[in-house]
């Protein structure tokens, strides 16, 4: 059935466990707004990786696959079962990574902790949930005091904040999720707690290795990798603002300045970024946001982010389908407000021309209210370019792989769809216009931006125009028989 285009353009990345993930509930994800399955590894066997990304495939080329390493990452050992601490109490912290966790030694999975962490310093466990002082140090373990009162859980999250730890970029663990990643063929890899550019390099180098085209999202997760942003950048395809762990290792207040600085950064530099961790988070208890979620969500796309991302809320919530919902409305409410172009430089991320007509495209659309801008790409970099502007109009991207439209799944306002490859403009505009007639309603009189490439030489658009629904089939010779399904 053909029908309207999408009713949001910020995209939406929805966490998924192994423990459900059905293929009739990720089609129902997908049609409130799910545009792309995240796996975190941190969580998962390699077996539950599989089911994930198999039933995700089972429902549609069009949605693309995220996998999470654990990254360079401490976590406390497992304990029989959750340990009761009281505020004074003394504890000792070493680095037995194969002992369990008791109530008098916590044991973390890194094991030259005690020569890291200096006295005074603050360990934060479970996200914050307990905090620890460290007092001193006996050989290779930490004497510390429990600051709160708080229970312990098996394997919770260490953040020692401030505090650099030498811990290698890619763990025997993140290798075994990279390697099956390449095998699976999905699109996205990201990678957690990223300090410097060295760390992607790693993964980098493990893909290039595999002959994988999978691309790197860097975690933005602490101190470190706000400060070097920037080389991190010049490494990665995408960055996420994972704001779970940047508020522990960060004082909490500068969240917002550093997510709106990251935001406008990926912007400039046509690089997709995704808003992370706790959006909706009573939603994962709670049919309904509150006040404070809703503008949260709200300011990521006021902000123009191109994605929002959902964790526990859809991985193991009560209201998974809910939550998609409620950040689509909440996004299609705000696109409609907020400002709609950007300017700045035409950025040359495929040459000069292509940059400057990829600008012009969006400026033109907008300026005679077309309903969509709609242009062919080998690789996805000029649709990047065009999404960067943050225009109205929906940029039906005609891809001529599978991999290309599935990355463009995380790009702002992309309708990214399948064509293949075309031999002269003119075969670009029939097949792309016919395919665009079938899936959605359009007008006689609605204009439309076409921009095209790709062809004889090299890649890059080099041809634009821009015409009526009716001029364009005429262009072209599309019948009322084209267009039967
Ligand atoms: P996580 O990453 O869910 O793997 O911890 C996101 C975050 O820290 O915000
Ligand atoms: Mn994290």
């Amino acid at each position: 059935m053909a029908q309207g285009f999408i009713k949001k353009r910020t995209k939406i990345v929805a966490t998924i466990s192994d423990k459900n993930c059905e293929p009739d509930f990720l089609r129902t994800l997908h049609e409130a707004g799910m545009d792309v399955v995240r796996i975190n590894s941190a969580h998962l066997s390699p077996e539950g990786v599989i089911k994930i990304v198999n039933n995700t495939r089972s429902v549609s080329d069009k949605i693309a696959v995220l996998l999470d390493t654990k990254g360079p990452e401490i976590r406390t050992t497992i304990c029989d079962e959750p340990i009761k601490f009281l505020k004074g109490q003394k504890i000792i912290i070493a680095g037995n990574s194969d002992e369990k966790t008791t109530a008098s030694v916590i044991n973390v999975n890194y094991g030259d902790i005690a020569g890291q962490v200096p006295s005074g310093a603050v360990i934060l466990i479970d996200d914050g949930e307990l905090e620890i002082k460290i007092t001193g140090r006996k050989g290779d373990i930490l004497e510390g005091s429990i600051e709160n009162d708080g229970t312990l859980g098996s394997r919770k999250t260490v953040n020692i904040p401030q505090v650099r730890i030498n811990l290698p970029s890619v763990s025997q663990r993140d290798l075994i999720f990279i390697d099956l990643a390449v095998k699976l063929d999905i699109e996205f890899i990201a990678h957690s707690f990223v300090r410097s550019k060295q760390d992607i390099m790693a993964v980098q180098k493990v893909l290039d290795g595999l002959e994988s085209q999978i691309k790197i999202i860097a975690k933005i997760e602490n101190q470190q990798g706000v400060d070097n942003l920037e080389e991190i950048m010049d490494h990665s395809y995408g960055i996420m603002v994972a704001r779970g762990d940047l508020a522990i290792e960060v004082p909490f207040e500068r969240i917002p300045g550093i997510q709106r600085m990251i935001i406008s950064k990926c912007i400039e530099r046509r690089k997709p970024v995704i808003v992370a961790t706790q959006m909706l988070h009573s939603m994962i208890t709670n049919p309904r946001p509150t006040r404070a979620e809703v503008s949260d969500v709200a300011n990521a796309v006021y902000s123009q982010t191109d994605a929002l991302m959902l964790s526990g809320e859809t991985a193991s919530g009560k209201f998974p389908v809910e939550s998609v919902k409620t950040m689509a409305r909440i996004a299609g409410e705000v696109e409609m407000e907020k400002e709609k172009y950007l300017e700045m430089p035409a950025g040359s991320l495929s040459g000069e021309v292509s940059a400057y007509l990829a600008k012009v495209a969006v400026k033109t659309s907008i300026r005679v209210n077309a309903r969509a801008i709609l242009a062919d790409t080998v690789k996805g970099t000029a649709i990047r370019n065009m999404a960067a502007y943050r225009g109205v109009n929906p940029v039906v991207a005609q891809c001529y792989t599978y991999r290309t439209m599935r990355e463009l799944a995380l790009s702002y306002g992309v309708i990214p769809v399948f064509i293949e490859k075309k031999e002269s403009v003119d075969e670009f505009i029939r097949t792309s216009l016919k395919d665009l007639l079938k899936r959605h309603v359009l007008k006689d009189n609605d204009i439309l931006v076409l921009l095209a490439g790709n062809f004889s030489r090299g890649s890059g658009f080099s041809f634009i125009e821009v015409g009526t629904v009716e001029y364009l089939k005429e262009r072209v010779m599309i019948g009322k028989s084209d267009l039967m399904a």
